[in-house]
């Protein structure tokens, strides 16, 4: 590996998004003659889970191969000489999202570590919500960390086991962690796929010919030309070796908790995930939002590109038109000037533009998918009134966005979020809307084909619409109010 130039500044760093961010995808390859270079066409599929940095760790003939780098899959894994570094036919993969200060080579991932039984390399999408004190204890019995990410704490707690076969020192690592992790990890003989016992993070098995894979989404399947087999179960293990595909079932059952956020943002739209294609969930989030809160208006109009699919299906259910009155800038790409003062405001225009001739004198509503801080929608709000709008009404597809996240998703701290410090005429006021309305949680539910949310027992984690999380918070300290556990992930992937 080299070394690793400071990254260049991106509009991020700039004019930071609104939204939650997806922090990692994992990708892997069993018994396939160019694992790697499949991997890496199953990263740039992933892509949209992380563009901070990517890696892959390759295995062949007793040996392992890696190569990470801070930066877009396609920069990293553009050499024929970086490729044919990673030879062997299995391989495995990861793209990772970090907020700022965390963006580390150490802390990019896969993780290798040597045992004494062997090397192995980890990918872990998601978060650990007791990593400070099994870290703490770790460090207490003299191990040495080399890295700020959580998922270093397994490899540590494998390594620790006092169980023989690694797969048994895996569940017994695995017994003592909390919070959400789809992992996928390579030793010399297996490649092993791991899904928590609530399922919060997604990970789904596919096969391209005798080759099996792993991945976050089907839509790095799809880019190989590999058939989606199914999910990995929720605290299911699939270990694959030369005798095969067998599946573990370790931890107690319990009831299932995927993010229900992936339907709302985070996953690619043309992936599907727990059967559910996730294009169909938006639209009809969309169709729920209309029925929920109609206003008369002369057009939709989605904030790209993630509202699109929202936006279609409150324009179907209202019968208002849609139209594209904000076209979005595909090319800004990661890197970017820094902006002066007196010019940063125009920051927004980078990469949203309002369609003028469109929006002229018309009664709008404004389709977007979530809203954080709400600083983005003002600066949309504002430039769709200056483009000649005579109303603006704002939909949101997803409940207000009132607690942060502790399963990999990087929010801000709770009295940052803008639905925790305002009710809803008081935010309608602040993002300048003459109305404002988000999709209610039954809504959410129903458009994922629920009868609504179940409030005794809900079977999504939608903890930051309802503050319900479904784990142990081990990490948290209420203090200051402030989760110390953020510190960690913060640094973390
Ligand atoms: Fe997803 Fe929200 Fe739960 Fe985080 S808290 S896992 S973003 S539903």
């Amino acid at each position: 590996m080299s070394d690793i130039p400071t990254p260049a500044p991106s509009p991020e760093d700039f004019l930071p998004s609104d939204r939650p961010r997806e922090e990692c995808g994992v990708f892997g390859v069993y018994g396939h003659k160019d694992s790697a270079q499949l991997t890496a066409l199953g990263l740039h599929a992933l892509q949209h889970r992380g563009q901070e940095a990517a890696g892959i760790v390759a295995y062949d003939k007793g040996h392992f191969f890696t190569h990470r780098a801070l930066g877009l899959v396609g920069d990293t894994f553009s050499t024929q000489a970086v490729m044919d570094q990673l030879v062997g036919e299995v391989a495995i993969g990861h793209v990772r999202y970090s907020t700022t200060g965390g963006t580390l080579l150490r802390n990019v991932q896969p993780i290798f570590a040597d045992f004494a039984f062997g090397g192995m390399a980890i990918a872990h999408n998601g978060n650990l919500t007791n990593a400070r004190s099994v870290r703490k204890s770790l460090v207490n019995r003299g191990c040495l960390f080399q890295s700020t990410m959580d998922t270093e704490i397994i490899i540590h707690l494998v390594a620790t086991s006092l169980y023989s076969t690694v797969v048994d020192r895996m569940i017994d690592a695995l017994r003592q962690l909390e919070g959400a992790y789809s992992l996928v990890a390579l030793t010399r003989k297996k490649m092993i796929g791991v899904r928590d016992p609530l399922g919060v993070r997604p990970l789904v098995l596919g096969r391209l010919g005798e080759a099996l894979i792993l991945s976050s989404e089907t839509c790095a399947l799809d880019i190989i030309g590999a058939e989606y087999v199914r999910d990995v179960e929720p605290g299911e293990i699939i270990v694959i070796d030369e005798t095969g595909m067998r599946s573990i079932k370790p931890f107690a059952p319990t009831k299932q908790r995927f993010c229900i956020f992936e339907y709302v943002y985070f996953a690619r739209p043309d992936s599907v995930m727990e059967g559910l294609n996730v294009y169909g969930v938006r639209k009809q989030i969309g169709v729920e939002l209309a029925r929920e809160s109609h206003v008369e208006a002369d057009m939709v109009v989605p904030v790209p590109d993630s509202g699109v699919p929202a936006a279609l299906g409150y324009a179907e259910e209202s019968g208002i038109p849609f139209d594209l009155g904000i076209i979005r800038n595909h090319y800004v790409g990661r890197t970017f000037i820094e902006p002066s003062d007196q010019i940063r405001h125009l920051g927004v225009r980078l990469k949203h533009n309002a369609n003028g001739a469109y929006l002229a004198n018309k009664r709008v509503i404004l389709v977007d998918d979530s809203i954080v801080r709400g600083t983005t929608s003002i600066k949309i709000v504002e430039m769709v009134r200056a483009a000649g709008a005579k109303e603006v009404h704002m939909r949101i597809s997803s409940p207000p966005t009132s607690n942060s996240c502790y399963y990999g998703i990087d929010t801000p701290e709770k009295e940052k979020l803008l639905a925790c410090r305002m009710d809803l005429k008081a935010m309608a006021e602040y993002i300048g809307v003459d109305s404002l309305a988000f999709v209610s949680p039954d809504g959410l539910y129903r458009a994922v084909g629920e009868p609504g949310r179940n409030a005794e027992k809900p079977c999504y984690c939608d903890a930051c619409f309802t503050s319900d999380y479904p784990t142990k918070l081990t990490d948290l300290k209420d203090s200051n109010g402030m989760p110390e556990q953020l510190t960690l992930l913060t640094e973390s992937r």
